[in-house]
Protein backbone atom coordinates (compact mmCIF):
# COMPACT_ATOMS: atom_id res chain seq x y z
CA UNK A 1 0.00 0.00 0.00
CA UNK A 2 1.64 3.65 -0.83
CA UNK A 3 0.01 6.00 1.47
CA UNK A 4 -2.05 9.08 0.61
CA UNK A 5 0.31 11.79 0.61
CA UNK A 6 -1.15 15.10 2.91
CA UNK A 7 0.65 18.13 1.66
CA UNK A 8 1.18 21.17 3.65
CA UNK A 9 2.16 23.13 0.55
CA UNK A 10 -1.19 21.95 -0.79
CA UNK A 11 -3.38 23.02 2.16
CA UNK A 12 -1.54 26.10 3.01
CA UNK A 13 -2.48 27.36 -1.05
CA UNK A 14 -6.28 26.65 -0.01
CA UNK A 15 -6.19 28.29 3.63
CA UNK A 16 -4.20 31.46 2.11
CA UNK A 17 -7.10 31.77 -0.43
CA UNK A 18 -9.17 31.70 1.99
CA UNK A 19 -8.11 33.87 4.16
CA UNK A 20 -7.37 36.32 1.54
CA UNK A 21 -10.95 36.65 0.96
CA UNK A 22 -12.28 37.10 3.57
CA UNK A 23 -9.70 40.02 4.24
CA UNK A 24 -10.99 42.10 1.09
CA UNK A 25 -14.62 40.99 2.03
CA UNK A 26 -14.04 42.70 5.60
CA UNK A 27 -12.22 45.49 4.08
CA UNK A 28 -15.06 45.88 1.88
CA UNK A 29 -17.90 46.29 4.51
CA UNK A 30 -16.36 47.33 7.14
CA UNK A 31 -12.76 49.26 5.85
CA UNK A 32 -10.89 47.53 8.70
CA UNK A 33 -8.34 44.52 7.91
CA UNK A 34 -5.83 42.58 10.19
CA UNK A 35 -2.87 44.40 11.80
CA UNK A 36 0.41 42.01 12.37
CA UNK A 37 3.22 43.65 13.86
CA UNK A 38 6.29 41.02 14.53
CA UNK A 39 9.52 42.29 16.80
CA UNK A 40 12.29 41.27 15.80
CA UNK A 41 15.38 42.34 18.32
CA UNK A 42 19.15 42.17 17.39
CA UNK A 43 20.39 40.16 13.91
CA UNK A 44 20.17 36.61 14.44
CA UNK A 45 19.63 35.38 10.30
CA UNK A 46 17.83 32.19 11.56
CA UNK A 47 15.14 34.84 13.04
CA UNK A 48 15.28 37.32 10.36
CA UNK A 49 14.30 34.64 8.13
CA UNK A 50 11.27 33.66 9.71
CA UNK A 51 10.33 37.06 10.38
CA UNK A 52 11.00 38.00 6.83
CA UNK A 53 8.46 35.22 5.91
CA UNK A 54 5.60 35.40 8.18
CA UNK A 55 5.84 39.40 6.96
CA UNK A 56 5.78 38.35 3.04
CA UNK A 57 2.76 35.89 4.09
CA UNK A 58 0.98 38.77 5.93
CA UNK A 59 1.54 40.85 3.05
CA UNK A 60 -0.03 38.35 0.28
CA UNK A 61 -3.00 38.52 2.33
CA UNK A 62 -4.02 41.90 2.56
CA UNK A 63 -3.04 42.29 6.17
CA UNK A 64 -1.34 45.54 7.35
CA UNK A 65 2.14 44.41 8.30
CA UNK A 66 4.54 46.29 10.88
CA UNK A 67 8.38 45.06 11.23
CA UNK A 68 9.45 46.41 14.43
CA UNK A 69 13.13 45.74 14.64
CA UNK A 70 15.14 46.44 17.58
CA UNK A 71 18.94 46.69 17.98
CA UNK A 72 20.30 43.94 20.44
CA UNK A 73 20.92 46.39 23.53
CA UNK A 74 17.05 46.91 24.34
CA UNK A 75 16.43 47.05 27.43
CA UNK A 76 13.80 45.10 29.00
CA UNK A 77 11.71 48.41 30.06
CA UNK A 78 12.07 49.78 26.91
CA UNK A 79 10.93 46.53 25.00
CA UNK A 80 7.90 46.34 27.68
CA UNK A 81 6.90 49.80 26.72
CA UNK A 82 7.06 48.63 22.89
CA UNK A 83 4.63 45.89 23.53
CA UNK A 84 2.05 47.69 25.72
CA UNK A 85 2.30 50.62 22.54
CA UNK A 86 1.29 48.13 20.14
CA UNK A 87 -1.18 46.63 23.17
CA UNK A 88 -3.17 49.98 22.79
CA UNK A 89 -2.66 50.22 18.67
CA UNK A 90 -6.08 49.51 17.56
CA UNK A 91 -4.79 49.16 14.04
CA UNK A 92 -2.44 45.83 15.40
CA UNK A 93 -4.51 42.76 16.18
CA UNK A 94 -1.76 40.26 16.34
CA UNK A 95 2.07 40.86 18.26
CA UNK A 96 4.19 38.64 17.74
CA UNK A 97 8.29 38.67 19.11
CA UNK A 98 10.57 36.51 17.74
CA UNK A 99 12.26 34.24 19.68
CA UNK A 100 14.81 33.71 21.30
CA UNK A 101 15.77 37.16 22.94
CA UNK A 102 19.42 38.57 24.13
CA UNK A 103 20.20 37.23 27.51
CA UNK A 104 19.56 40.70 29.23
CA UNK A 105 16.05 40.32 28.62
CA UNK A 106 13.61 37.78 30.21
CA UNK A 107 11.48 36.14 27.85
CA UNK A 108 8.77 34.83 29.91
CA UNK A 109 7.75 38.51 31.08
CA UNK A 110 7.98 39.97 27.14
CA UNK A 111 5.62 37.16 26.26
CA UNK A 112 3.20 37.93 29.22
CA UNK A 113 2.86 41.41 28.87
CA UNK A 114 1.14 40.95 25.55
CA UNK A 115 -2.27 41.26 25.42
CA UNK A 116 -3.64 37.73 25.57
CA UNK A 117 -6.35 39.52 23.27
CA UNK A 118 -3.62 40.15 20.59
CA UNK A 119 -1.60 36.82 21.10
CA UNK A 120 -1.80 34.97 17.77
CA UNK A 121 0.83 32.51 18.64
CA UNK A 122 -1.35 31.50 21.32
CA UNK A 123 1.11 30.99 24.35
CA UNK A 124 0.05 33.46 27.03
CA UNK A 125 -1.18 31.22 29.62
CA UNK A 126 -4.59 33.06 29.49
CA UNK A 127 -4.48 31.45 25.96
CA UNK A 128 -2.85 28.37 27.45
CA UNK A 129 -5.55 28.09 29.78
CA UNK A 130 -8.62 28.87 27.37
CA UNK A 131 -7.34 25.61 25.11
CA UNK A 132 -7.26 23.81 27.84
CA UNK A 133 -11.05 24.63 28.82
CA UNK A 134 -11.78 24.30 25.01
CA UNK A 135 -15.08 25.01 23.15
CA UNK A 136 -16.00 28.69 22.61
CA UNK A 137 -13.18 29.53 25.11
CA UNK A 138 -10.36 28.36 22.90
CA UNK A 139 -9.48 32.19 21.14
CA UNK A 140 -6.08 31.20 19.87
CA UNK A 141 -4.86 27.88 18.84
CA UNK A 142 -1.64 27.33 19.01
CA UNK A 143 -0.26 27.61 15.20
CA UNK A 144 1.53 24.53 14.24
CA UNK A 145 -0.96 22.22 16.91
CA UNK A 146 -3.53 24.22 14.83
CA UNK A 147 -1.96 23.07 11.48
CA UNK A 148 -1.76 19.88 12.31
CA UNK A 149 -5.47 19.41 13.10
CA UNK A 150 -6.41 20.83 10.17
CA UNK A 151 -3.91 18.70 8.10
CA UNK A 152 -5.71 15.96 9.59
CA UNK A 153 -9.75 17.04 9.17
CA UNK A 154 -8.83 18.18 5.42
CA UNK A 155 -7.44 15.26 4.57
CA UNK A 156 -10.95 13.69 5.81
CA UNK A 157 -9.17 11.44 8.59
CA UNK A 158 -12.06 10.62 10.98
CA UNK A 159 -10.83 11.63 14.89
CA UNK A 160 -13.70 10.88 16.62
CA UNK A 161 -13.28 7.35 18.51
CA UNK A 162 -9.78 7.34 17.39
CA UNK A 163 -6.76 6.24 19.42
CA UNK A 164 -4.62 9.38 18.90
CA UNK A 165 -1.05 9.16 20.20
CA UNK A 166 1.67 11.74 20.30
CA UNK A 167 5.21 11.37 20.42
CA UNK A 168 6.31 14.10 22.18
CA UNK A 169 5.02 16.73 25.26
CA UNK A 170 6.76 20.22 24.51
CA UNK A 171 4.39 23.12 25.47
CA UNK A 172 4.45 24.45 21.83
CA UNK A 173 4.04 20.66 19.94
CA UNK A 174 3.12 17.88 22.31
CA UNK A 175 0.86 18.95 25.04
CA UNK A 176 -1.15 21.71 22.87
CA UNK A 177 -2.18 18.98 20.22
CA UNK A 178 -3.13 16.21 22.63
CA UNK A 179 -4.88 18.61 24.19
CA UNK A 180 -6.73 19.71 21.08
CA UNK A 181 -7.27 16.41 19.83
CA UNK A 182 -8.98 14.81 23.21
CA UNK A 183 -11.65 17.95 23.19
CA UNK A 184 -15.36 17.68 22.47
CA UNK A 185 -15.61 18.55 19.24
CA UNK A 186 -15.55 18.44 15.47
CA UNK A 187 -11.82 17.13 14.55
CA UNK A 188 -11.18 15.95 17.90
CA UNK A 189 -13.33 13.64 20.01
CA UNK A 190 -10.48 11.29 20.11
CA UNK A 191 -8.73 8.97 22.61
CA UNK A 192 -5.46 10.53 23.38
CA UNK A 193 -1.87 8.79 24.73
CA UNK A 194 1.02 10.91 24.98
CA UNK A 195 4.44 9.28 25.12
CA UNK A 196 7.93 10.85 26.10
CA UNK A 197 11.38 9.67 26.93
CA UNK A 198 10.16 8.07 30.25
CA UNK A 199 7.74 5.54 28.64
CA UNK A 200 7.66 2.25 28.91
CA UNK A 201 7.18 0.16 25.78
CA UNK A 202 6.81 3.52 23.11
CA UNK A 203 6.58 0.72 20.49
CA UNK A 204 3.39 -0.87 21.74
CA UNK A 205 1.54 2.28 22.36
CA UNK A 206 2.31 3.56 18.61
CA UNK A 207 1.18 0.20 17.24
CA UNK A 208 -2.72 1.21 18.53
CA UNK A 209 -2.79 4.79 16.91
CA UNK A 210 -5.66 5.17 14.17
CA UNK A 211 -3.62 8.60 14.29
CA UNK A 212 -0.10 9.23 15.50
CA UNK A 213 1.47 12.63 16.17
CA UNK A 214 5.50 12.59 15.80
CA UNK A 215 6.71 15.47 17.81
CA UNK A 216 10.60 14.84 19.40
CA UNK A 217 13.43 16.36 17.15
CA UNK A 218 14.90 12.64 16.89
CA UNK A 219 15.22 11.56 13.01
CA UNK A 220 13.74 8.31 12.33
CA UNK A 221 12.43 7.68 16.06
CA UNK A 222 8.91 5.57 14.81
CA UNK A 223 10.07 2.79 13.19
CA UNK A 224 7.89 1.34 10.29
CA UNK A 225 7.07 -1.52 11.74
CA UNK A 226 5.36 0.48 14.81
CA UNK A 227 3.31 1.76 12.53
CA UNK A 228 -1.03 0.23 12.52
CA UNK A 229 -1.66 -0.38 8.41
CA UNK A 230 -3.64 2.59 7.28
CA UNK A 231 -3.04 5.00 10.61
CA UNK A 232 -2.65 8.40 9.55
CA UNK A 233 0.84 9.54 10.53
CA UNK A 234 1.93 13.38 11.25
CA UNK A 235 5.54 13.90 10.88
CA UNK A 236 6.39 17.43 13.31
CA UNK A 237 10.11 16.86 13.43
CA UNK A 238 12.36 18.79 11.12
CA UNK A 239 16.19 17.92 11.56
CA UNK A 240 18.79 18.64 9.52
CA UNK A 241 20.59 15.42 8.84
CA UNK A 242 23.38 16.79 6.96
CA UNK A 243 23.73 19.43 3.37
CA UNK A 244 23.66 18.94 -0.32
CA UNK A 245 24.09 21.54 -2.91
CA UNK A 246 20.90 23.88 -3.82
CA UNK A 247 19.17 22.86 -7.20
CA UNK A 248 18.58 26.58 -7.46
CA UNK A 249 22.38 27.95 -6.87
CA UNK A 250 24.56 24.26 -6.87
CA UNK A 251 27.26 26.70 -5.55
CA UNK A 252 25.22 26.77 -2.43
CA UNK A 253 24.97 24.56 0.42
CA UNK A 254 21.19 23.87 1.98
CA UNK A 255 20.20 21.44 4.74
CA UNK A 256 18.95 17.97 4.08
CA UNK A 257 15.84 17.87 6.45
CA UNK A 258 14.64 14.20 7.56
CA UNK A 259 11.78 14.07 10.05
CA UNK A 260 11.05 11.79 13.09
CA UNK A 261 9.64 8.98 11.11
CA UNK A 262 11.15 6.55 8.41
CA UNK A 263 9.06 8.01 5.68
CA UNK A 264 10.02 5.63 2.90
CA UNK A 265 9.20 2.91 4.89
CA UNK A 266 6.32 3.71 6.28
CA UNK A 267 4.62 5.65 3.62
CA UNK A 268 4.31 2.14 2.31
CA UNK A 269 2.34 1.18 5.68
CA UNK A 270 0.43 4.30 6.68
CA UNK A 271 -3.43 4.90 5.03
CA UNK A 272 -2.00 9.12 4.98
CA UNK A 273 1.15 10.41 6.20
CA UNK A 274 2.91 14.13 5.84
CA UNK A 275 5.82 14.53 4.22
CA UNK A 276 9.25 16.67 5.73
CA UNK A 277 9.69 18.92 4.07
CA UNK A 278 6.54 20.22 2.96
CA UNK A 279 3.80 19.01 5.45
CA UNK A 280 3.21 19.96 8.63
CA UNK A 281 6.02 22.88 7.94
CA UNK A 282 3.91 25.36 5.77
CA UNK A 283 1.25 25.15 8.32
CA UNK A 284 2.62 27.07 11.18
CA UNK A 285 2.81 30.60 9.30
CA UNK A 286 -0.76 29.89 7.49
CA UNK A 287 -2.80 29.37 10.96
CA UNK A 288 -0.72 32.53 12.49
CA UNK A 289 -2.68 34.21 9.36
CA UNK A 290 -5.44 32.68 10.42
CA UNK A 291 -5.24 33.42 14.32
CA UNK A 292 -4.46 37.25 13.03
CA UNK A 293 -7.65 37.45 10.68
CA UNK A 294 -9.63 35.92 13.70
CA UNK A 295 -8.52 38.70 16.34
CA UNK A 296 -9.80 41.37 14.11
CA UNK A 297 -13.06 38.99 13.65
CA UNK A 298 -13.70 39.22 17.26
CA UNK A 299 -12.37 43.02 18.12
CA UNK A 300 -15.56 43.74 14.90
CA UNK A 301 -17.91 40.95 16.82
CA UNK A 302 -17.89 38.63 13.80
CA UNK A 303 -17.35 35.55 15.37
P1 LIG B 1 11.12 19.51 22.30
O1 LIG B 1 10.68 20.68 23.09
O2 LIG B 1 12.55 19.14 22.25
O3 LIG B 1 10.28 18.25 22.81
C1 LIG B 1 10.53 16.97 22.31
C2 LIG B 1 9.64 15.98 23.02
O4 LIG B 1 9.89 14.70 22.47
C3 LIG B 1 9.89 15.89 24.52
O5 LIG B 1 8.66 15.80 25.20
C4 LIG B 1 10.70 14.61 24.66
O6 LIG B 1 10.40 13.88 25.83
C5 LIG B 1 10.20 13.78 23.49
N1 LIG B 1 11.26 12.89 23.02
C6 LIG B 1 12.50 13.22 22.60
N2 LIG B 1 13.21 12.11 22.31
C7 LIG B 1 12.40 11.07 22.54
C8 LIG B 1 12.55 9.66 22.47
N3 LIG B 1 13.70 9.11 22.07
N4 LIG B 1 11.50 8.88 22.82
C9 LIG B 1 10.35 9.44 23.24
N5 LIG B 1 10.13 10.75 23.35
C10 LIG B 1 11.16 11.55 23.00
O7 LIG B 1 10.67 19.63 20.78
P2 LIG B 1 9.44 20.40 20.08
O8 LIG B 1 9.67 21.85 20.17
O9 LIG B 1 8.16 19.80 20.51
O10 LIG B 1 9.71 19.95 18.56
C11 LIG B 1 9.71 18.59 18.18
C12 LIG B 1 10.12 18.49 16.72
O11 LIG B 1 9.16 19.18 15.93
C13 LIG B 1 11.46 19.15 16.38
O12 LIG B 1 12.08 18.41 15.35
C14 LIG B 1 11.08 20.52 15.86
O13 LIG B 1 12.03 21.05 14.96
C15 LIG B 1 9.79 20.19 15.15
N6 LIG B 1 8.85 21.35 15.05
C16 LIG B 1 8.38 21.63 13.81
C17 LIG B 1 7.49 22.68 13.67
C18 LIG B 1 6.96 22.99 12.30
O14 LIG B 1 7.16 22.25 11.38
N7 LIG B 1 6.27 24.06 12.07
C19 LIG B 1 7.11 23.45 14.75
C20 LIG B 1 7.60 23.10 16.02
C21 LIG B 1 8.47 22.03 16.15
P3 LIG B 1 10.77 14.41 27.34
O15 LIG B 1 9.73 15.46 27.61
O16 LIG B 1 10.61 13.21 28.17
O17 LIG B 1 12.15 14.98 27.25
Amino acid sequence: MTAKLIKGTEIREEILEEITGEVAEIKEKQGKVPGLVTILVGENPASQSYVTLKIKTAHRVGFKEVQDTRSEDISEQELLSLIDQYNQDDSIHGILVQLPLPKHIDEKKILNAIDPDKDVDGFHPVNVGRLMIGGDEVKFPPCTPAGIQEMIVRAGVETSGAETVVVGRSNIVGKPIANMMLQKGPGANSTVTVVHTRTKDMESHCKRADILIVAAGVPGLVKPEWIKPGACVIDVGVNRVGEKPSKKDPNKMVAILKGDVDFDAAKEIAGSITPVPGGVGPMTITMLMRNTLLSLKYRLGLV
